[in-house]
């Protein structure tokens, strides 16, 4: 079973700026982390490559390919690696939390340091916390025609397998353990990132929109997630019939 030591993992920085990156770097190692930096997307794809890395911090303005390409191509090398995006434009939201990218965080610069060691944490937390709860070999969450498959990490529709991101696992985890139950989005936010978490909670709309872009017939008129308007989120049907 890997279990993910918050105290050794290794973070990949990407940043093309030296002091900015320097300054970052500093603060993680102080914070225990083990930091690999990069200066471009090339040498970020290279050493995710080589070494494995638990998390990457990814600037979105990088010389050569952008932290965007940067970001896809890790996610498709380390499927359940935390990728963080740093950017300057807040409109830069849509496009990192977008379906396609596959980030799983994001921090608008300039940030406080200890923010983001915070962020790195929570997302390490989430990721180290479903081995964990592991009992058996055959540890499967069923609703209606999905299956959650715990030890694998695999989602499934039917038998369509659906590739989830660490973070939309978490919250499918969340939702399928307590079908009935409806979720406030502090609560899913709570749950998935943790209870020190600083984030704003439209973050949990947003993921909640990328699973059902995934999950549903049509995203428009979800059928398995469906919004509790001035509440939350709950799995449709539950209780019912259906
Ligand atoms: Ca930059």
């Amino acid at each position: 079973m890997i279990t993910l030591s918050e105290q050794q993992a290794k973070v990949l920085l990407v940043e093309d700026e030296v002091p900015i990156r320097k300054f970052i770097a500093i603060n993680l190692q102080r914070s225990n982390f083990t930091v690999l930096e990069a200066a471009d997307g090339e040498t970020a794809i290279e050493l995710a490559r080589q070494f494995n890395p638990a998390a990457v911090i990814l600037d979105v303005m990088l010389p050569g390919i952008d932290g965007f390409e940067v970001c896809m191509q890790i996610r498709k090398i380390l499927p359940q690696v935390a990728i963080i995006m740093l950017t300057a434009r807040g409109e830069d939201m849509d496009k990192i939390m977008g379906l396609e990218l596959g980030a799983d965080d994001y921090m608008v610069k300039p940030f406080n340091p200890l923010e983001l060691v915070a962020r790195i944490r929570a997302n390490l937390r989430k990721l180290a916390s479903i081995p964990t709860e592991l009992g058996n070999n055959k540890n499967c969450i069923h609703y209606r025609e999905l299956t959650l498959d715990l030890e694998g990490q695999r989602f499934f529709k039917g038998k369509l397998e659906i590739e989830l991101t660490p973070t939309e696992f978490a919250i499918m985890k969340l939702l399928m353990n307590k079908p009935s139950k409806a979720f406030t989005r502090n609560e899913i936010m709570n749950h998935v990132w943790g209870q020190n978490y600083f984030g704003d909670l439209k973050t949990v709309d947003v993921h909640i929109r990328r699973i059902r872009e995934k999950l549903e017939d049509d995203p428009s008129s979800p059928q398995w997630i469906e919004t509790v308007w001035g509440y939350g989120y709950r799995l449709k049907g539950a209780g019912k019939n259906v």
